[in-house]
């Protein structure tokens, strides 16, 4: 495994406890994910921190540059087929359920730099806002998690480590701008490293 920079180890800790979490909770279940007809890699999500931002691309310039120039050339074409909508959509990106660039044979080719909404996905849980009543999430449709009791699984704790992490990464780095991006825009603006 590549070396990581000093400055990512604290998102490295977290993703390793929310992995553990996770992890845990499973195994109560029974469940394992396997990949399933609606595969979250196929579905559109965005991501909103800057720290999670330069992992991925960190751990996209570790792949061999052939790889890059695929994972390229697919990022892209997402884009294309995902974000240049007609004008009577308004613009608005629809989930065309295409496969994320990244996954390659039905796994995650940079399993070890994904984002915290792909570790996270899959299980019910439940979020505290300050002021809102408890959000909760029904978890994937391939874990049957309706039939079952509710084991919790609470991602509260972890979106406060994480908005701590981005919050000094911002100061770090000067990257202050919003950011709203899928793993293929992430990767459309990642040229590859030779
Ligand atoms: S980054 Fe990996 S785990 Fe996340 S959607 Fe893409 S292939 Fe799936």
């Amino acid at each position: 495994m590549t070396e990581i920079p000093e400055y990512f180890l604290p998102l490295t800790q977290l993703y390793h406890d929310m992995d553990c979490a996770w992890d845990q909770v499973a195994k109560r279940y029974g469940f394992q994910c396997n990949g399933c007809e609606d595969n979250c890699c196929l579905s559109l999500f965005f991501h909103h921190t800057h720290a999670e931002v330069s992992f991925l691309q960190f751990g996209f310039q570790t792949l061999p540059v052939k790889d890059q120039e695929h994972v390229l050339a697919l990022s892209r074409e997402y884009c294309r087929q995902t974000f240049e909508q007609p004008a009577e959509n308004h613009n608005r990106p629809t989930s065309r359920k295409l496969p994320c660039p990244l996954l390659k044979t039905d796994r995650c080719s940079l399993y070890h730099f994904r984002p915290m909404i792909c570790r996270l996905h899959g299980l019910p849980h439940e979020l505290h806002k300050p002021g809102f009543n408890v959000i909760k999430g029904p978890g994937c449709d391939a874990g049957k998690f309706d039939t079952r009791t509710y084991i919790p699984f609470d991602r509260t704790p972890f979106y406060k480590q994480m908005a701590v992490i981005e919050m000094n990464f911002r100061q770090q780095t000067g990257k202050t701008e919003k950011i709203k991006k899928t793993i293929a825009q992430i990767l459309a603006d990642s040229p590859p490293q030779r």
